[in-house]
């Protein structure tokens, strides 16, 4: 296990709560506790202490008065999260009181933890894979049950296992060829050539398949960059506020309120939109609105998908033509539409024939009535969610590096594949081969450069 010094911080939010915790951990932890903890509950000190034990007591300041009383934990290296000596301090919830608490202990050999050094310590420590603590920090930021439950699976190593188990398979492969380069006359019984490339037509494909779990993984991260787009007095900002919940833009009658882009990020059900609500669609004479409408137009090219509202009230015009022209050519790079024919509580007069055929996602609705979310959440869920939780919750790729790395392997192993076929010596076989094991290495973290390790953990809180 690695040395390092023996750090703390507080592990809960810097805010007024019925408890606040204070993790130390390394060496010095248990002689730090000694220093500033005086138990009532029991009678030996903190470093008599087993792990998995706690001790009610007093937390006290150099002089010995108490700075506040509370529960100390211990965890004994290495049956703790970050595998080395842990303490957990459980003080009253107060900043002032936390922070006095903590400052104490810097007077005893402890530092300040960095962002995200406990877990760093846990991976760095063999505690976890990279891609299991990476799921650490989204389990924190999950904001929908799906990802919570993903995140939860690829904690406890569902992508680090099925991944590993890919990297095992191509380490008995480049066993293989090594013997092959090594021992040119021998068989050697566990594979031949031909099961060799078999084996590697089989990974590579495997990791394809998880590779492919990306947009899935992504979505549930960080949600769908989605905008609402429509000519004016459509029903944008009605839907928008439909959707956040809230009075978040600007509704009126007057044409051309909303001047700016508002963005909002909105959950429905298991789907995360990052939302935005544009100016109108149409041409103005306000320097200032046409400057909101090229946005508009600019987030519509950005956007993974357009929420486009057409005013069922009122027949389809230029503007709308001009939407429906904009939206069918973005469908061609991969944005999603779907049209909301917007008002039906009113007679629907506009031409729907149109809309419906030129749009695959049409819904009518009416944002003025709640009824209109359950309409677009199901739109939305057999747009994104095709596949059940269960499904979802298995191996899963949620961030760009990982995708990076299996995306490196799988190009690597059929990059072996054609040199094989084309008759290149094994050695040059051997070195792509190598590069995709290092590849799937590197997404475990077995193989991580400092620099990405502490890329990762930057993103952390302190504490955590
Ligand atoms: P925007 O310019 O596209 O953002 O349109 P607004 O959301 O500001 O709505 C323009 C007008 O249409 C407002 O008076 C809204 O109250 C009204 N409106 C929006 N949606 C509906 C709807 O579904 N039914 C009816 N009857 N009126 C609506």
């Amino acid at each position: 296990m690695e040395q390092f010094d023996t750090v703390v911080a507080i592990s809960t939010p810097r805010a007024q709560g019925g408890i606040s915790v204070i993790r130390i951990s390394g060496e010095n932890a248990l002689a730090a506790a000694d220093c500033i903890f005086s138990p009532l509950s029991r009678k030996e000190k903190p470093s008599q202490m087993q792990g998995y034990t706690c001790a009610y007591g007093f937390f006290l300041d150099s002089d010995g008065n108490r700075i506040d009383d509370g529960i100390l934990t211990v965890f004994r290296t290495p049956h703790s999260y970050t595998g080395e000596d842990v303490v957990e301090l459980s003080c009253h919830g107060g900043i002032y009181v936390t922070d006095k608490l903590l400052r104490r202990i810097y007077e005893c050999d402890v530092s300040p933890a960095g962002a995200g050094e406990f877990t760093k310590r846990a991976f760095l420590n063999g505690k976890m894979s990279l891609t299991q603590a990476e799921a650490v920090a989204d389990i924190i930021s999950a904001q929908g049950d799906a990802f919570c439950r993903t995140a939860v699976s690829i904690k406890d190593g569902s992508t680090y296992r099925e991944t590993e188990k890919l990297s095992q398979r191509l380490i008995t492969v480049l066993g293989a060829v090594a013997a092959w380069i090594d021992y040119p006359e021998e068989d050697i019984d566990e594979i031949t050539p031909k099961s060799m490339r078999a084996e590697l037509s089989d990974i590579s494909l495997e990791l394809k398949k998880i590779s492919a779990t990306y947009d899935r993984g992504r979505i549930l991260r960080q949600g769908i960059k989605a905008v609402i787009a429509g000519k004016p007095n459509a029903g944008k900002s009605t839907l928008m506020n439909l959707l956040c919940g809230c009075e978040r833009s600007i509704v009126t009658d007057i044409a051309g309120t909303t001047r700016d882009v508002i963005e909002e990020t909105v959950r429905l059900g298991d789907i995360l939109l990052r939302l935005s609500d544009t100016a109108g669609i149409r041409t103005s004479s306000d320097v200032i609105e046409q400057a909101g409408i090229d946005l508009a137009y600019r987030h519509m090219e950005q956007a993974e998908l357009i929420i486009a509202v057409f005013d069922g009230s009122v027949p389809l015009n230029e503007y709308d033509f001009e939407l429906i022209s904009r939206c069918k050519a973005l469908l061609g790079s991969g944005t999603r539409v779907i049209a909301c024919i917007n008002k039906c509580d009113k007679e629907t007069i506009c031409e729907k024939k149109i809309i419906y055929d030129s749009f695959q996602q049409v819904v009518e609705i009416s944002a003025k009535n709640n009824s209109a979310l359950d309409t677009i959440q199901t739109v939305l869920t057999n747009m994104y969610m095709t596949d059940s939780i269960d499904n979802i919750t298995q191996t899963l790729i949620v961030n760009e590096r990982q995708k990076l790395c299996i995306d490196m392997a799988a190009a690597r192993i059929d990059e072996a594949l054609t040199a094989l076929d084309s008759g290149i010596t094994l050695d040059a076989v051997n070195v792509v081969l190598d590069e995709a094991e290092n590849a799937l290495l590197k997404l475990n973290g077995q193989k991580a450069s400092e620099e990405v390790v502490n890329e990762v953990f930057s993103h952390f809180c302190v504490g955590k």
